[in-house]
């Protein structure tokens, strides 16, 4: 029967109250004894009872109940299959009887010395498709629970999935032997690229500030003079960690660390923290107090990267706690190669555990562009984020891999796999020097085709990297990485700079600058209007459009920067149509005139068009006849095309590259551009890949954009094999109809030429690629 609307509404209204108490609750215990009592109260039921999956042993245990004696909690158990309550788990499906059969329950009667109950409803609580518990409601008498309930009590459990998990995985719960519930993988968020083996330092502090005791003081005077004095010791080991960081990252990258002392700086933090002090309380309470307002309101936001601020906040408030609580608030990386782990790592952080056995960093939250992955890049340490199941509490000096470049954690290493990995790590060491040849050659086929290989860059650290990875110029330079490092919109005249930068660099090669892509999941700090679905949002040319003088700002910016070289590129992100690449072409001829009437003697340069909206693929011919060229950004293609959000750890391993239906797009796009005489690159990661490069330029692609830490290896790739091999390789995959069948082409081409060791690793017998930098040919 369908519930009736009032009782639903109500159920919903109980529903969010439960969680969001359940939410607040300070630990496990207290979570869950709170919702077993809100849900039995809801429900009107004699007993409910959550159990938790001991997925090793394949047994349930009592966690929590309300109606039951205390006494049954981690007593009363069940095998999976046994029971009600094992069927529950086993079938994975809901259990709703009004009378339950007293065999099937006896097992329980006899462990928890309660019952007969007659009525039963339980639900399996999963995540990941994982049983990691059931909850369950019990009636005395015989009761058919309704379709309401059975909805209500599914939708409370789908909830607590993802957290159970977490406090099995944490230690958090007693009840579930976490070294066996520990995963041997767990995935996040490709940080920064490469890979590395350590042993963990986890950062506690600055995300458990709130846990330090309201105190009050009889000095205040004193207090207040304790408070500045610990604000400008940590304001001075913010100003001396960007100067630290001098000749590892450039100017503008380090701007984050003068951010930091501005923070510090203004009156918001220091003056209110004051201000309590000055009313009695002790200053750890008055910084944590003032602290967690500033920060909660960030926190609330929707847009990613101002959520970003709130730990960038947290972290500089964890630092002051913990100067005036006589901690140095330095983690201690070891005197051997260090992983640094934190539920929210902050870039403050890093640059404080930065010391030379720093190797790999993991982060609970954040994403490929908070602050500390934009860091870590410029470092070249290899970073995971968002690894939502971080089981930190386990984590303290243990061995682990952080794959930076798949975005995956691999822990519990046995003898096999730590070797296994060391060989990797040191084969790509090996293979890294053995490429530098490659460095200095043309990219050729081995039938002597020439083909574009350009590099992405940013931040002004990857602009060395670019020159020494021996690149045709930069294919995408990401204008919207040195923007996030402001808390406002550089001027013409720092854009100018910075463009400068780059272009003179790079000259006579060229410089693909992409204009800037705010939004989405780059939200630029200063930009506060949160979009409720960022990707499909106000990003990309549709913000430039609606703010013409940013835009306006920018294009003079580059256009001032070229004069005298002549090797900038434009490229306009997130085109969708012909009236927005016109518009867009609109202003670019109005900053000329601007610029030309104002007497800087500046030319137009060529302006390419992004494939990256699905429309944009059906429309590229039409597209690439008002534009110079085409580059396609498969990474945001793959993510609108597949509707995988390319930033949320649960769904994004799903955003496969291999997919039929991404190649048949990049297959269109390339014979669009082609019909229209232009010419079309690939700036997206898959480019990157050396086997699927090899795909791409089979298609038909002229050039393909990548990291500069994979250019070498491309190059290698595209050395060894003949063009007639890349357009077979290409033929066949637009065949299949699976991923799996295009990845065992591209692992039968990646044996042909050599590639698989040069991908895997697996051996000491590397390429040849001293002699004259290329893999034996495959025709
Ligand atoms: C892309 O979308 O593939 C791309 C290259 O741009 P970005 O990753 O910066 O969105
Ligand atoms: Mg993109």
């Amino acid at each position: 029967m369908v519930s009736s609307g009032s009782k639903s509404r109500r159920r919903l209204a109980a529903l969010t109250h439960i969680v969001r108490e359940v939410d607040s609750a300070p630990d496990l215990e207290s979570a869950l004894r709170v919702l077993v009592r809100r849900t039995r109260e809801v429900m009107g039921a004699d007993v409910c009872t959550i159990y938790f999956a001991d997925q090793a042993k394949r047994r349930l245990v009592i966690a929590a109940t309300d109606g039951l004696s205390s006494r049954v909690v981690g007593n009363v158990q069940f095998g999976f299959g046994k029971g009600l309550i094992g069927r529950v788990a086993e079938s994975r499906r809901p259990m709703n009887l009004d009378r339950v059969p007293p065999d099937l329950d006896q097992g329980f009667v006899l462990q928890a010395g309660a019952g007969p109950y007659q009525g039963f409803l339980g639900v399996p609580v999963t995540h990941k498709a994982r049983v990691q518990g059931v909850l369950l409601v019990r009636q005395r008498q015989a009761r058919r629970f309704d379709d309401a309930d059975e909805a209500f009590l599914t939708t409370l459990a789908a909830q607590l999935g993802g957290a159970i998990a977490y406090a099995k995985a944490s230690g958090e719960c007693q009840l579930c032997r976490p070294e066996e519930s520990l995963p041997r993988q767990i995935d996040g968020l490709a940080g920064a690229p490469g890979l590395a083996i350590g042993h963990a330092v986890v950062v506690f502090g600055a995300s458990e500030i709130n846990s330090v005791p309201d105190r009050t003081v009889e000095d205040t005077q004193a207090e207040e003079a304790r408070l500045r004095a610990a604000v400008q010791v940590v304001r001075a080991e913010m100003a001396a960690l960007g100067t630290d960081l001098e000749g590892t990252l450039s100017e503008a990258d380090r701007a984050l660390f003068d951010a930091y002392v501005l923070l510090l700086d203004s009156p918001e933090i220091l003056e209110t923290a004051a201000s309590l002090v000055r009313h009695g309380k002790w200053a750890p309470g008055a910084v944590n107090r003032t602290i967690e307002t500033y920060a909660t309101r960030f926190d609330a936001m929707e847009d990613p990267y101002l959520r970003e601020r709130a730990v960038d906040i947290r972290a500089l408030g964890g630092r002051i706690v913990a100067r005036l609580l006589g901690e140095s608030g330095t983690p201690t990386t070891r005197q051997e190669a260090t992983i640094l782990v934190g539920k929210r790592l902050s870039a403050i952080d890093i640059g404080q555990a930065r010391t030379g056995h720093l190797v790999g960093i993991i982060s609970g939250d954040g994403s490929p562009l908070s602050h500390a992955a934009i860091l870590a890049r410029g470092l070249g340490i290899p970073a995971v984020m968002g690894v939502s199941d971080l089981p930190l509490a386990q984590l303290d000096g243990q061995e682990l891999v952080v794959d930076g470049t798949a975005g995956r954690v691999h822990l519990r290493l046995n003898t096999a796999m730590r070797q296994a990995f060391e060989t990797t790590i040191e084969n790509q060491r090996t293979l890294t020097e053995a490429l530098e040849p490659v460095r200095r050659l043309d990219a050729v086929t081995a039938d002597g085709v020439k083909v574009a290989l350009f590099v992405n860059a940013g931040l002004s650290t990857d602009l060395e990297l670019a020159t020494a990875a021996g690149s045709a110029g930069i294919g995408l330079f990401r204008s919207e990485l040195p923007f996030m490092l402001f808390d406002r919109f550089p001027s013409e005249l720092e854009q100018l700079n910075l463009y400068r930068q780059a272009l003179e660099a790079m000259a006579p090669l060229p410089v693909t600058l992409r204009t800037l892509d705010a939004g989405g999941d780059k939200n630029l700090p200063y930009l506060a209007d949160a979009d409720p679905n960022p990707a499909l949002g106000w990003r990309g040319i549709r913000f430039l459009l609606d703010h013409p003088e940013i835009f306006l700002t920018q294009l003079r910016a580059a256009l001032r920067a070229d004069l005298g070289l002549g090797n900038l590129r434009l490229l306009l992100p997130m085109i969708s149509g012909l009236d927005e690449l016109e518009q867009a072409l609109e202003l670019l001829e109005q900053a000329i005139h601007q610029l030309v009437d104002e007497g800087f003697p500046v030319s137009r340069p060529p302006v390419g068009v992004m494939i990256e909206v699905p429309a944009a693929v059906y429309q590229a011919q039409a597209l690439a006849r008002l534009a110079d060229f085409l580059s396609v950004g498969t990474n945001d293609l793959g993510q609108y095309l597949l509707a995988t959000d390319r930033n949320n750890p649960r769904v994004s391993t799903r955003l496969d590259p291999a997919h039929p239906a991404l190649l048949q797009a990049l297959q269109q796009v390339v014979d669009s551009a082609h019909k229209a005489g232009k010419l079309v690159t690939v700036c997206g990661e898959m480019a990157g890949d050396p086997g699927m490069g090899l795909l791409l330029l089979g298609m038909g692609f002229d050039g393909l954009s990548m990291s500069p830490a994979a250019l070498p290896r491309v190059k290698w790739a595209v050395r060894g094999a003949t063009s007639a091999r890349t357009r077979s390789l290409a033929k066949e995959a637009l065949l299949c109809e699976r991923p799996d069948a295009i990845r065992r082409l591209l692992d039968a081409a990646r044996v042909d030429i050599g590639l698989e060791r040069l991908v895997s690793g697996s051996g000491s017998d590397m390429p040849d690629v001293h002699a004259n930098g290329s893999p034996a040919a495959v025709a």
